[in-house]
């Protein structure tokens, strides 16, 4: 079903059962805000409350100290845009072929872009009432059938592509700022520009069921930070590490001042908040840790899709807990539309669960058994706490237990064949049922000449291992 298609079928619906009208139930001001903060390349060592030791991130922290922090949140895919889908979709982004990043806006192929027959979490708030806004990178297509509003986004502050500059005056590299379409020159550090939307949207509908879906670019590449935020960190002597404190500094204050907004208005206790990195720290880059984990972004290891997964609903779910049972951004879907008290139907085919139940303590099963990546010839399954992956340039699967082995230090591949091969079935089964790519990371212009010979659907041999080739850290780059 399209999208608008849905969104006229729910009307139909509401209307056969006698209801007024799905909108105005929803209106009620007992369903609670959903407040969805998405950070970008934070690595699953990065915040204070994960370990950190040198950049303190109170305001952040303070969603697991009044809520709950996981320690295995995952992500579905190791780089940002096909991160975003899963996340937007609740459903494996491999189901509609979103299995890499496009690259540059100016090479991506035609068809990057989330499938306009994919119904968003927006889409689906929008139809149960919610006044649905996204502040920050979307990430997720650039024809206008795959830009914000037309994904259930009523409002959009924030820019289309992969990465910014923070500064408004490194404008060689800007990527267009957007206000509901129309391009303004935003002056203020960007970091804090979000922040600031994000406050202004939540109070002009504070008296209504509102989704925001708050998606810093911070702190990805390129390594920008304000002067006033890097003085507080002299003490730390690599100047890259430096402005990345900066730059982490100005993502939890900006954090805070939603936070307190929700405070002042009475909000905290009508409010379901995520907070979440779309991917692990790219270390090399940008310093971001993945500690205790292995790998970085772009890897099949830990280090590139477990990450920081913080969640907090005053009131309502158990304050100051540690959950350790693995989790999934798709979850996210499933867990907004049960709280915002509707159905979750089968026919929307999510691969995400609601994890309301799990975390009030109802619920004591695992919300996950087995959890898939897959990047082109790159894989991993993780199957209770055994995990099969296969890296790039890697003839052979590796296999570790994670319960034992978080650092994924001993490969028990050979020493336990049975459990590789068990474990490989479940990745092929699953693999089988999804599409094949529908684009791959293009980064110049003869590569996107068709000398490919490729047709849609179709990788070559060469393609297959498509990994992220991060740029340089001073560079702005619109590219993961
Ligand atoms: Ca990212």
């Amino acid at each position: 079903m399209r999208r608008r298609d849905f969104l006229k079928f729910m009307g139909v619906a509401a209307a056969g059962l006698g209801l007024q009208s799905v909108t105005k139930a929803a209106a009620s001001r007992t369903k609670p805000n959903i407040l969805l903060i998405f950070a970008d390349d934070l690595g699953y060592g990065e915040l204070s409350a994960q370990g950190c030791l040198d950049i303190p991130t109170p305001n952040i922290d303070s969603i697991a100290k009044n809520g709950m922090r996981f320690t295995q949140g995952y992500v579905t895919h190791p780089v940002c845009s096909p991160s975003r889908a899963g996340l937007m979709t609740g459903r494996y982004q491999h189901r509609f072929g979103f299995e890499h990043n496009p690259g540059p806006e100016a090479y991506a192929e035609p068809d990057f872009g989330i499938e306009p027959k994919e119904i968003t979490i927006a889409e689906r708030l929008k139809t149960f009432g919610y006044k649905t806004g996204l502040v920050g990178k979307w990430h997720l297509g650039f024809r206008p059938e795959c830009q914000p509003q037309a994904c259930g986004f009523d409002e959009f502050f924030g820019f289309l592509s992969g990465a910014n500059n923070y500064h408004a005056d490194k404008r060689k590299n800007r990527r267009p700022i957007l206000n509901n379409g129309e391009e303004i020159q935003e002056q203020e550090y960007l970091t804090d520009a979000f922040g600031r939307e994000a406050v202004k949207f939540i109070e002009k509908h504070k008296k209504h069921p509102f989704f925001l879906y708050l998606s810093f670019n911070a702190v990805h590449a390129p390594l920008e930070a304000t002067d006033e935020d890097m003085a507080r960190f002299k003490e730390i002597e690599d100047r890259k590490r430096r402005i990345y404190a900066g730059m982490t500094e100005a993502m939890d204050r900006a954090t805070g001042k939603v936070l307190d907004t929700l405070r002042r208005l009475k909000l905290e206790e009508k409010t379901l908040v995520f907070f979440i990195s779309d991917n692990g720290g790219p270390t090399s880059q940008t310093t971001s840790s993945n500690k205790p984990l292995r790998g970085y972004k772009g890897q099949m290891y830990e280090g590139g899709v477990r990450v920081p997964f913080l969640i907090q609903w005053r009131g309502k779910l158990p304050a100051g807990k540690v959950y350790d049972y693995p989790v999934s951004t798709l979850d996210v879907h499933a867990t907004a539309i049960a709280a915002a008290e509707q159905k979750i139907l089968s026919d929307w085919k999510l691969d995400g669960v609601n994890l309301l139940p799990f975390l009030k303590g109802k619920n004591k099963k695992r919300p996950h058994e087995t959890l898939y990546w897959r990047v082109g010839a790159k894989f991993a399954i993780r199957h209770g706490d055994w995990k099969l992956l296969l890296e790039r340039d890697e003839p052979e699967p590796q296999l570790y237990n994670l319960a034992a082995d978080i650092s994924e230090t001993k490969n028990l591949a050979e020493e336990k064949r049975e459990k590789t091969k068990q474990l490989q079935d479940l990745f092929d089964h699953w693999s089988s049922q999804m599409e094949p790519a529908r684009w791959i990371r293009r980064v110049s212009r003869t590569q996107a000449d068709g000398k490919t010979g490729r047709t849609r659907g179709q990788i070559t041999e060469g393609e297959k291992n498509i990994e992220p080739r991060l740029k340089p850290s001073g560079q702005a780059g619109d590219v993961e």
